[in-house]
Parts: structure tokens; C-alpha cells; sequence
């Protein structure tokens, strides 16, 4: 019998483990011996849909057959395996001198549940405590390229890991085939985490994946993430409000062009813009703006690849940012930023020393 007080570490790397039980209920322990780097089989004695993951062995049904596979592996882990076979199972790796050992089967909810959860605009260190915690307890993850994923193995270590932002086509899975292996996943009574980069709420697609699990009767909670739209100017020393110069920010998509009412109502607002998705429709909002009245010298910066080696920032007017943003080939993904905070950024900037120095006797005054 294996002694549970014992604690050892094992070197699996290319090893076969023979991984006894249903794939739910032993989906943390497949997954754990998978990032080890060990070949899993798994042999179960009910009905097992196909698992990707594994090799599915058949369940031995004769002392003999116990005895074959056994001897076919260098591990065997026992995680839901019936009295009626414990016998037979115990001989065979005592005759065959193969290690047994037991893990603990994970539980099956159903159905499972969806977290819906932000990651923040790239940078490690600004995943929230909520987020880790999600998805330390997490059996699978579909992440895409705007979240941060470089550490999953670290961080969910139990979970499987699928990548919605490409298939093995290099296309992205489309929204609605993302909703339903969400919704699919919960059903099958899995612990879901769905990584965004950001907020899921803010240009995330969140509502939707929240409104079709609502739908199927998936219950989802949602983990706030840090936005781009306010990160990704801080991390430039933007701030996107500022006492005297700025007491509102407008956070909008560029992804289709603002129409001519929008585009007044925007200039006549004030505050500060912030554009996410920006960079294709740069030509027509700067020229939009400028039509319904903004000063021709309003400050413009675009923030590109935040929270990367390549982070690049580039400031203009808006009458000159197109030109600029072309000589210099911004690209996305870049927040843009159209307002005076954008000065608070350029240090050397006459208004902004200004600004600063006034706002601080203004605090001083208070
Ligand atoms: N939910 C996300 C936004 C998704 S839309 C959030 O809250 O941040 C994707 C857009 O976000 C990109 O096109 C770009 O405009 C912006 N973005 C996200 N991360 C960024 C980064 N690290 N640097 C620059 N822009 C970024």
C-alpha cells in the first residue's frame, strides 16, 4: 500500500503513466503528470469520451490483462479505480514491480462554472490577486494573445490550455464557437476560466460570453482586469485626468469609424480621448475632429505595444498626427490618446511644467 506520509519527487520527463479513473474526475491529475512531461495513458472503467490529451488504454478486464499493461508503464496512479479491480491491480504491479501510487480525484460539479476573467494589458505583475486565485483552481483556460499566458503553466498548473486566438490554421476561433466550448466545458462540469487581456467589459466581448452562459444556465462571475485604455497611457506618464485640465475621459473604439453626430458630440464634450483599436481609423477621426472644432494643436500620443521591450510612444497635434503616425509606421496594438493631459507626458513641455506647478499649489492651497 503506498505510505501517504511519504513525500517524494519524481523525474517523469518521458515517462509512461498509467492514469487510473474517469478523465473528469482525474483531468488535475492528467494534467500535472502532462506538464511534468510525462506520456499519460488512461484507462477507465466506465464509458470515457474521447480525451485529446491522453491515450485511452482499455480497461483490463483479467488478472493477466492487469499484469500486460502494467508492465507497459513506468507509473501507475490509481485515482478512481473499483474495489471489484483494486485486488488485481495491487498483484499485478507487485509481480511486475511498477510503482502504484493514488492521487486524490477531482470533484465534478454540474455543472461547472465560467470566470470570466481580465488579465490586464500584458504585464505579469498587473494580474489582480482574484485572478490568480482563479485560476489556480481553474481545469481549463482559453486564453488568446492579448492576455498575459507566458506563465499558465505556473499559474493554473491543473488545467488544460486552449488557445481561442488561433487554431492550427493560424484563424482565430470565431466568437460564437468560443461562447459555445465555454458554455460546453461548464456543462461537462469543468472549472472555466476564460483570459482576456484588459477588462473583459471594456471592448472584451465579456457581455457576450456572460449573456450565453446566462443562456445555458452556466453560472459565470466576472474578474475585473486592468484596462488598457488607463494603463497603457500611465505606463507614458499620461494621466487620463487632471485637476484643471482634465475632469473627464471618453474611452471609445476605432474599430468603425465615429459618425459625423458622434464626432460633434465628442469635440463638444472636451476631456480627454482615449482610443483603443485606433491606428486604421487615425486618418478619419483627426480629420473628423478637427471638422467639428478641436484646436489644431491638441495634443495627440500613441502608445503603442504597452508593457513591452518594443514599447514606443509618439506624440503629435492633431493636424499633424497623421502625417507623423505614417513617418513613423505606428502600428497596433496602441491606445491613442487626444487631449492636453497628453502634455503631463513631455516633460521638457512649458504648459505642462505650468500645469503641474499650478495644480500643486493648488493641492498645497487645499
Ligand atoms: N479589453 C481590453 C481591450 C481589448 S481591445 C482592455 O481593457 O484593455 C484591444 C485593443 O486594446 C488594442 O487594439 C489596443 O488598442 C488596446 N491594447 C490592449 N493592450 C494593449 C497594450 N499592451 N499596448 C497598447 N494597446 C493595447
Amino acid at each position: 500500500m503506498p505510505n501517504p506520509s511519504l513525500d517524494i519527487s519524481l523525474d517523469v520527463t518521458g515517462r509512461r503513466v498509467l492514469v487510473l479513473g474517469g478523465s473528469r474526475p482525474a483531468r488535475r491529475v492528467i494534467a500535472r503528470y502532462r506538464a511534468a512531461g510525462a506520456i499519460v495513458y488512461l484507462a477507465a472503467d466506465t464509458y470515457e469520451v474521447p480525451n485529446p490529451l491522453v491515450r485511452s488504454v482499455a480497461w483490463p478486464q483479467s488478472q493477466a490483462a492487469w499484469r500486460d499493461l502494467v508492465s507497459a508503464v513506468d507509473l501507475v496512479v490509481a485515482v478512481d479505480v473499483p474495489p471489484s479491480a483494486a485486488a488485481a491491480l495491487e498483484t499485478a504491479c507487485t509481480e511486475k514491480s511498477v510503482w502504484l501510487t493514488r492521487a486524490a480525484a477531482a470533484p465534478v460539479a454540474r455543472p461547472g462554472h465560467v470566470t470570466l476573467v481580465g488579465g490586464g494589458p500584458g504585464d505579469d505583475d498587473l494580474l489582480t490577486v482574484a485572478a490568480l486565485s482563479a485560476l489556480a483552481g481553474a481545469d481549463i483556460v482559453y486564453y488568446d494573445r492579448l492576455g498575459p499566458h507566458d506563465r499558465l503553466d505556473e499559474w493554473a498548473p491543473g488545467a488544460e490550455q486552449v488557445n481561442v486566438g488561433k487554431l492550427p490554421g493560424h484563424h482565430a476561433v470565431p466568437q460564437v464557437e468560443i461562447e459555445r466550448m465555454l458554455v460546453a466545458s461548464a456543462l461537462a462540469g469543468l472549472t472555466v476560466v476564460r483570459l482576456k487581456g484588459g477588462d473583459p467589459f471594456v471592448f472584451g466581448r465579456g457581455g457576450e460570453e456572460m449573456a450565453a452562459c446566462r443562456a445555458a444556465g452556466v453560472p459565470v462571475t466576472v474578474i475585473s482586469g486592468v484596462t488598457s485604455a488607463i494603463a497603457v497611457p500611465a505606463l507614458a506618464g499620461i494621466p487620463v485626468t487632471h485637476r484643471e485640465l482634465s475632469k473627464l475621459f471618453t474611452v471609445l473604439s476605432g474599430h468603425v469609424p465615429l459618425s459625423e453626430e458622434e464626432l460633434a458630440h465628442l469635440v463638444g464634450l472636451g476631456g480627454t480621448i482615449v482610443v483603443l483599436m485606433g491606428v486604421g481609423t487615425l486618418p478619419h477621426l483627426a480629420s473628423g475632429l478637427a471638422r467639428h472644432g478641436m484646436r489644431a494643436d491638441m495634443p495627440v500620443a500613441i502608445i503603442e505595444r504597452g508593457f513591452s521591450a518594443h514599447q514606443r510612444t509618439t506624440v503629435a497635434a492633431i493636424d499633424t498626427v497623421v502625417r507623423v503616425a505614417g513617418e513613423v509606421g505606428a502600428r497596433s496594438p496602441a491606445v491613442l490618446v487626444i487631449g492636453d493631459v497628453v502634455r503631463l507626458a513631455q516633460q521638457d513641455d512649458a504648459t505642462a511644467v505650468a500645469v503641474l506647478a499650478n495644480a500643486a499649489t493648488l493641492s498645497g492651497q487645499r
